[in-house]
């Protein structure tokens, strides 16, 4: 766009340049025109509309502009001038089209240069709707292998089977086997399932066509099914290779769901999909992988045998999972010696494999900001915090009386988890303000967990609340720093209460169905099997437990003051507090000083020479 406007600025000076011309010199006021005319001394007059050029009889030349004077030629005549008339000054031909011509052309251009914007380099002109979006990836330029994926062991290994077929398909159909068309991988985002699709192809060295659900899902109908049909034609030419289809459940969802009935144009696209995989032999080598973290939405016709008969289960990477993965990471930044992947694995419970990738290419940005050549602990460190608890917001300006009421609230948290017993150890204390929270307590468990007992679940509900009360018990006020924490507290019970039968009044029995996405799934209405009298004990019962953890909360806060104050001086002063130093508070001693940091970060100096310019070259030269 920037050059076409460009070009239309260029043309217009240039042509305006043309355009004007030079104002004649030595022009006269018609009357002054006429007295040189009554006085003889004018030869000769050009009139050329309303122009009129004299020559003297000198032979000097004067220019007038003549009103609309009916008399003029014959006074000149009287006088014995020469007239000569000549048609107006036309433009010329070719400028005055340009003229006329131009904006049409510059609007035409314009359009031009739109369509083919929207044909995506313009093969196939408009009518390309039907075409697939699949894009392809041969077997050059897919360099992933098994040896990049990490963490996933179990999948790798029910994936490998696709690899061997597409080496050699012969070999299996020798022996009669059937191979699966297609698998599911499900798992949450960022586990990994695009990156595995990925390796089978790159391991089996066959082209890779990626697509995502929502791209067959288009405003006209038919066009979805035209996709489809489209990359599966696509694929048999290039086969053996590989389908690979992210979030399937933007298409695949169940039939007949959702609001307003059914989606002709889905439905459509599902059952083209259907069609395809059903349609073609196994033995052209086409394998279809799909992708989704909502499994329980499809539609069952798509798990039939003969289609994604195979689920694979891509799971949140465990302890040695992430720290694989990190290592997989890591081969790609230079590391200092004090980087341990174990420590830091232990230390990001939940993360996929996408958030360990991102802890490393943050932890690299830290290194790289404060000018350093190795990325060193410290760097991946604040990467994790910053993915955990946002990043940190040093410039918002807090209020003195907000800040020291943050601090009491963090630290009634805090100090309330140290004090129960089965509370994930309360890693971290900090006020400064990260993403949307004032302060943050960060407790980490030291092991993966996978479910959780009933005291646990209580004790959680319990340090939720310190926060508040220590508001309350030393500020004397009530803020609304807490409504997260509130909201938490009576989730957590209500679905103890509901779904975890952990309620001795209710017993073991579900009330109410879980709402799942209430609008798009197969769950239209959520069914509410519960009585009057029922929903009633349910509300006393989410009510008691509320109630009882708030009291235990109390307690705790009233017998501890001297750690709450301790521990809110302290993070008065450091703002943040590590586990080392809560652990001092805790035993009433003061808390020992923070850990030195060891790379300051300094702003960037560019000159290299300069002692002590580069915090980090003995440790390079080590390296070295
Ligand atoms: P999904 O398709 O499950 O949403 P992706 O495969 O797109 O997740 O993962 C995104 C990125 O996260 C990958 O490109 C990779 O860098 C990283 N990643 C995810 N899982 C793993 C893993 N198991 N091993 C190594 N890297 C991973
Ligand atoms: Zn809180």
């Amino acid at each position: 766009m920037a050059i076409w406007l460009v070009v239309g600025v260029v043309l217009m000076t240039v042509f305006n340049q043309f355009n004007t011309r030079q104002p004649p010199q030595n022009t006269l006021e018609y009357s002054a025109f006429l007295d040189e005319v009554r006085e003889g001394r004018v030869a000769k007059v050009l009139i050329q509309g309303r122009t009129l050029e004299a020559t003297t009889l000198d032979g000097k030349k004067i220019t007038s502009y003549a009103p609309p004077d009916l008399w003029m030629v014959s006074d000149l005549l009287k006088y014995n001038v020469k007239v000569v008339a000549k048609p107006e000054e036309e433009q010329s031909f070719l400028t005055s089209i340009f003229v006329s011509w131009f904006p049409m052309l510059l609007l035409i251009g314009v359009w031009i240069f739109f369509m083919r914007q929207m044909q995506g380099g313009g093969k196939g002109g408009a009518f390309s709707f039907g075409k697939s979006k699949a894009r392809m990836m041969d077997e050059n330029t897919n360099q992933v292998t098994f040896a990049d994926v990490a963490g996933c062991d179990e999948a790798k290994e029910e994936v490998s089977e696709f690899v061997d077929f597409l080496r050699d398909p012969t070999k299996f159909q020798k022996l009669g086997g059937r191979i699966p068309r297609g698998a599911l991988m499900v798992g949450s985002p960022g586990t990994g399932k695009t990156l595995l699709a990925r390796a089978i192809a790159g391991e089996a060295k066959v082209p890779f066509y990626s697509i995502s659900g929502s791209d067959f899902v288009e405003m006209f109908v038919g066009v979805g099914a035209a996709r489809v049909r489209d990359m599966f034609e696509q694929a048999k030419k290039s086969a053996p290779c590989i389908i690979f289809i992210d979030e399937i459940d933007a298409v695949g969802r169940q039939r007949g769901a959702g609001l307003g009935g059914g989606n002709d144009e889905r439905e459509q696209t599902l059952n083209a999909l259907l069609v395809e995989m059903d349609g073609f032999e196994a033995s052209v080598g086409v394998i279809v992988i799909a992708a989704t973290n909502r499994p329980d939405v499809l539609d069952p016709a798509l798990l039939r045998p003969g289609r994604f008969d195979r689920q694979v289960v891509v799971p949140l990477p465990d302890i040695r999972g992430r720290e694989q993965i990190l290592k997989v990471h890591m081969r790609k930044v230079p590391l200092a010696p004090d980087v341990d992947a174990s420590i830091l694995a232990r230390g990001c419970p939940g993360f996929s494999g996408a958030d360990l990738a991102n802890l490393v290419n943050e932890a690299a940005l830290f290194a790289a900001r404060a000018n350093k050549r190795l990325v060193d602990m410290d760097d991946f460190e604040r990467a994790k915090d910053k993915i955990m608890m946002g990043a940190e917001r040093r410039s918002m300006v807090m209020p003195e009386e907000e800040r020291r009421n943050t601090a009491y609230h963090e630290s009634g948290h805090a100090v309330v988890a140290r004090l129960l017993p089965k509370t994930d150890p309360v890693h971290k204390v900090t006020i400064i303000p990260r993403g949307r929270a004032l302060g943050v307590t960060m407790q980490l468990p030291t092991e993966d967990r996978y479910s959780q007992d009933r005291e646990r679940l209580l004790n959680t509900i319990t340090v939720l609340f310190g926060g508040r009360i220590a508001e309350e018990l030393f500020m004397h006020q009530m803020t609304t720093g807490a409504s997260n924490d509130f909201q938490r507290a009576t989730d957590l019970a209500r679905r103890m209460v509901t779904q975890w039968g952990m309620s001795d009044k209710l017993g073991p029995m579900v009330y109410g169905e879980e709402e799942g996405e209430v609008f798009l799934g197969r769950s239209v209405t959520t069914h509410k099997n519960m009585s009057e009298a029922s929903l009633q004990t349910v509300d006393a019962e989410i009510r008691r437990i509320i109630d009882e953890q708030y009291g235990l909360a109390r307690r705790l806060l009233e017998e501890n003051r001297d750690k709450v104050e301790a521990m809110t001086a302290a993070l008065l002063e450091l703002e943040t507090i590590d586990a080392d130093q809560i652990n001092d508070i805790m035993e009433g001693k003061p808390p020992r000083p923070p850990k030195p940091v060891a790379t300051p970060f300094k702003p960037p100096v560019d000159d290299d020479n300069k002692p002590g310019a580069a915090p980090n070259d003995d440790a390079a030269a080590a390296e070295a």
